[in-house]
């Protein structure tokens, strides 16, 4: 008889951690897909040439604060009028693709596969845009609820973070933010609506608070939609220390509210 029994958590961490591990293998042994639609590419983190034509790739010219693309380049350091009227916690927000179909795909092929190759592609793409301001900063992945964590087994935006910190040689903090309580999904809220269920929602971790004095935080989010989410982190952030707090993501709705 085992001298003491395996609490729900130790179970539940070890059925992650094995449910990584397949996932690990099988990334190494199947031919590379194209994240979009499946296809097979041959070549890894690539997507298929139907794919690559329907995504947007987001860059200059845009707001030089939340990455809205400009129809004219305007010189450097514009803002946009949404930003001008109603500044956000944050101080940068970039994404790799404009929120379409095929970028909506891949962000729900990594949440519900949890495949550290997909994480792997959507760094490769997201990583272009940190500023240089980015240097020496932490990255750190919007948080899931642990519930939700347990049940899937990973969290989707920690999966992208680890990926840019090997790329980048940054240090990832996936303990620096906790989410203290679920939220409701925000599809159909309105503006206020959004903000207030998020608001209080994140916390940083009491004893990540010395490490997170006056430093550069980046978040890492994989869709950002109106900002509710994000804004709430970057709240929480900057009252646990942060000096300066970029968001970057690999899709974002640009244009319209959702
Ligand atoms: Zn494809
Ligand atoms: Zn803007």
């Amino acid at each position: 008889m085992p001298a003491t029994r395996p609490d729900d958590k130790q179970v539940m961490q070890a059925l992650a951690a094995a449910r990584g591990a397949v996932r690990r293998i099988t990334d190494f042994a199947l031919p590379p897909r194209c994240p979009g639609c499946g296809a097979i590419t041959g070549e890894v983190q690539s997507f298929c040439l139907s794919c690559w034509r329907e995504l947007r790739f987001l860059g200059e010219p845009c707001c030089s604060r939340c990455g809205l693309p400009f129809e004219y380049d305007s010189g450097e350091g514009v803002e946009c009028g949404g930003w001008l009227s109603n500044p956000p916690a944050y101080d940068r927000l970039r994404a790799a693709v404009a929120y379409g179909e095929i970028a909506r795909s891949v962000a729900l092929k990594l949440k519900y596969s949890g495949r550290p190759g997909v994480a792997e592609t959507l760094a490769h793409f997201m990583q272009r845009h940190l500023a240089d301001e980015d240097a020496g900063a932490i990255l750190a992945p919007v948080p899931l609820h642990r519930w939700r964590i347990w049940k899937r087994g990973y969290n989707q935006s920690a999966l992208i973070a680890t990926a840019l910190a090997r790329r980048t040689g940054l240090s990832a903090r996936l303990d620096l933010l906790t989410r203290i309580r679920a939220t409701p999904p925000l599809k159909g809220l309105g503006r206020r609506e959004r903000a207030l269920a998020v608001r209080g929602a994140f916390r940083v971790a009491e004893r990540a608070k010395p490490a997170l004095k006056g430093r550069n935080v980046i978040l890492v989010d994989d869709v950002y939609t109106s900002g509710a989410t994000a804004n709430a982190c970057a709240k929480a952030l900057k009252r646990g220390g942060a000096a300066r707090v970029d968001i970057i993501c690999w899709a974002r709705v640009v244009g319209g509210s959702d």
